[in-house]
C-alpha cells in the first residue's frame, strides 16, 4: 500500500496469525525494509511489494525495531539475499540472553539472525533521507523507534499502536520505561504514525489524539 512516492506500508490484517507490519522506504539510491515479520509470511509480503513495483531482491538494508520473532524472523532470508540487517546493540544482547527462554514461552524456535550494523540513538541517513533513531525501551530493552524527519513520520514498532501500547510482560519488559519512551516520542510532533501492529495513522491530529487516548487509557496500569 502506497503512502507516498517513497513509503509503502504493509499492515498485517489477518487476525488468525500474529505478524508484524512491514514498511518499505524507497529512494533513488536504495530500498530499505523495516521489520520483515515472520519468515512464513515473506512470500505474501514480497508479492504485495511487487504489486507496488518494489522487488524483494532490491532490498539493501533491513532495520529491526526490536528482536521479537513476529518482526525479525524474515531478516534471515533477506540477509541471505544480500541485505544488511541492523538492530540496537542492547537488543542483540537481549536476544542472546533471553532467546532460549522466549522460545520456550512462545513455543517456537528463535531465529538465529546475525546483524551487520547497530542502530544507535541519533541521526541515520537512508538513501539521502534523514532519520532519527530513538532508543525506546519498555517493550524490550533495545526497542527503537525511527523518525523520518522531513515528512515527520514515526515508525513506532511495538511501543504504541492505534489505541494501544506494547506488552510489558515479556522478559525484559518495563512499564515505567515504556511510559517514558512514549512521552519522548510524543514530543516529536509526528504527522503520521506507522505502528508495528494495526493500521497506520496518516493525519497529525489523529496521531496526537492517539497519544492522548494512550496516556488516558493505559498510563495508570503500566
Ligand atoms: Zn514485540
Amino acid at each position: 500500500m502506497k503512502i507516498s512516492d517513497k513509503l509503502f506500508a504493509y499492515p498485517w490484517r489477518d487476525m488468525r496469525a500474529n505478524n508484524g507490519n512491514s514498511y518499505v522506504i524507497r529512494t533513488d539510491e536504495t530500498v530499505c525494509l523495516i521489520d520483515p515479520g515472520h519468515e512464513a509470511f515473506l512470500p505474501q509480503l514480497f508479492q504485495s511489494m511487487a504489486r507496488d513495483g518494489v522487488q524483494a531482491d532490491e532490498v539493501k538494508s533491513v532495520l529491526l525495531t526490536h528482536g521479537h520473532p513476529d518482526h525479525m524472523e524474515g531478516a534471515l532470508t533477506l540477509r541471505k539475499q544480500g541485505a544488511r540487517v541492523g538492530i540496537h546493540k542492547e537488543e542483540e544482547a537481549y536476544i542472546k540472553e533471553m532467546g532460549p527462554y522466549m522460545a520456550r514461552m512462545l513455543g517456537i524456535d528463535m531465529p538465529e539472525v546475525r546483524f551487520d550494523f547497530f542502530l544507535q540513538e541519533g541521526e541515520l541517513l537512508i538513501g539521502g533521507e534523514r532519520f532519527l533513531v530513538i532508543h525506546t525501551p519498555g517493550h524490550s530493552p533495545g526497542s527503537i523507534c525511527l523518525f523520518w524527519e522531513e515528512p515527520k513520520i514515526l515508525f513506532s514498532g511495538d511501543l504504541i499502536f492505534p489505541q494501544g501500547v506494547g506488552r510489558t510482560d515479556f522478559p525484559g519488559g518495563d512499564g515505567n520505561l515504556l511510559k517514558k519512551s512514549i512521552q519522548r516520542c510524543r514530543t516529536l510532533g509526528a504527522a503520521m504514525l506507522m505502528p508495528g501492529h494495526g493500521e497506520p495513522i496518516c493525519d497529525a491530529d489523529a496521531v496526537e489524539k492517539n497519544f492522548d487516548i494512550i496516556e488516558r487509557m493505559y498510563f495508570d496500569y503500566i
